[in-house]
């Protein structure tokens, strides 16, 4: 037996109104339901309906369905009335009402016994809170995953200090090998310095992202400041068997940088291409004018990155290997920075990668440059050496 026919026998049986009963229903749903005819004015609104709209029945009689339900701006566009009404089916979709709510809208066409539509059905559920409840628990999720990841990089070097710290203690005490008291000393210092670079990209970072940070531009040839970072780190680089190579386009092009971030950007760049790579492998630079920009390439043949991790890289504790097994460490940070410096700057970086076979990082910079008298403001000494810098960068590579 069909529902209809059950529901009209029991209730006529036991003497049940129908109507009374279902319109007590419909009221007492959380979702407000609505009854329209074709010409967009509402007939019949549920008791949620004149509680959520806090108008009387009388007042939203009649009135324009857009008035109350939906924001008049989308009026003409992308209308659930129209397009039941069109198709003939149930249309749903998330709605913002001109209460500041938001709503899951359902609209049903009303059919007669010949299929045309005569009216319209609208069932909204407020879901407001339930997105909030979502949106929060989300940062709780993100929150937790930044105390999980904050705790591994804070832990790992302070483990390692320790046990270097023992180390050279039972050396001293014993007064065996001296050799070995430099290389204790040496991975105390190195962990430090991981210590102090995970602190310095995390506050620098908040204070980017706040907008709390402003970058020091002067006008400076990026040329030359990219050659520099290329020239200080080469040493280290090919003492760890990568082969390197440097070409540039221009001889000198003078753009508006913050020279103490790009420097950053590039060692970042840099410590990235030797830990992804293995012995024998190739790191290159190049250096070229596009006319309206300045494109520097960071390019190396070591393990590249995967397309599906492409993007999660320059999110922030981004990394394509999380195990805490991997061959090398390091926060997953250091790339957020790098974008975050680079918007800064206008430009851009992009990232063209084959697992397997390499990765190639592009910045694009504006090549322009400060009016004079903003130039001789902004003129800042840059005291911190780069050879500090790169014990910082650097500090996390063990390959
Ligand atoms: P970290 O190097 O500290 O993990 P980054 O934000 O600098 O953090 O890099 C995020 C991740 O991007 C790395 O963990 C690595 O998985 C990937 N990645 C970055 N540069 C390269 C590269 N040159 N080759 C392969 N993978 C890379």
């Amino acid at each position: 037996m069909e529902l209809k026919e059950l529901l009209k026998k029991n209730f006529e049986e036991e003497g049940v109104d129908i109507e009374e009963t279902l319109t007590n229903v419909l009221d007492n749903l959380h979702d407000i339901v609505i009854y329209q005819n074709l010409e967009r004015e509402i007939l019949w609104a549920n008791e949620t309906a004149i509680e959520e709209f806090n108008e009387p029945f009388d007042e939203i009689k009649e009135r324009h369905c857009y008035e109350l339900v939906h924001d008049s701006s989308q009026l003409c566009e992308d209308c659930l009335v129209e397009k039941a009404e069109a198709t003939g089916e149930i249309v749903e979709r998330e709605k913002i009402n001109p209460n500041g709510n938001l709503y899951l809208v359902r609209v049903y066409p009303v059919k007669n016994k010949e299929k045309e539509i005569k009216g319209i059905i609208r069932i909204s559920l407020n879901i407001t809170k339930r997105r909030a409840l979502k949106e929060r628990l989300e940062q709780n999720r993100l929150r937790t995953e930044l105390f999980a990841n904050l705790s591994h990089e804070l832990k790992t070097p302070l483990n390692l200090m320790f046990s270097g710290m023992q180390l050279l203690k039972l050396n001293l005490e014993k007064n065996e090998d001296e050799d070995k008291y430099m290389e204790y000393l040496n991975t105390i210092k190195r962990n430090t310095n991981r210590l102090l670079k995970l602190v310095e990209n995390l506050v620098d970072i908040n204070k980017l992202d706040s907008r709390s940070y402003d970058l020091s531009f002067q006008n400076c040839d990026i040329v030359s400041l990219v050659e520099k970072v290329f020239f200080s780190v080469k040493e280290y680089a090919e003492n760890k068997k990568r082969e390197l190579e440097f070409d540039s386009e221009i001889e000198e092009k003078v753009i508006a940088c913050d020279s103490f971030n790009m420097e950053r950007v590039m060692l970042n760049l840099f410590s990235n291409a030797i830990k992804f790579t293995d012995k024998g492998d190739k790191i290159s630079m190049y250096l070229s004018d596009e006319g309206d920009n300045i494109s520097i390439s960071v390019k190396d043949t070591g393990i590249g990155i995967p397309k599906d991790k492409q993007e999660i890289i320059f999110e922030r504790f981004g990394q394509v290997d999380k195990s805490f097994t991997r061959n090398n460490e390091g926060s997953g940070i250091g790339l957020s920075l790098v974008n975050l410096i680079i918007e800064r700057h206008d430009g851009e970086i992009d990232l063209h990668s084959e697992y397997g076979s390499g990765s190639e990082f592009i910045i694009k910079l504006p090549a322009q440059k400060l009016a004079q008298e903003d130039a001789e403001r902004k003129k800042i000494e840059i005291h911190d050496s780069i050879i500090n810098k790169i014990d910082m960068e650097f500090s996390d590579i063990y390959c």
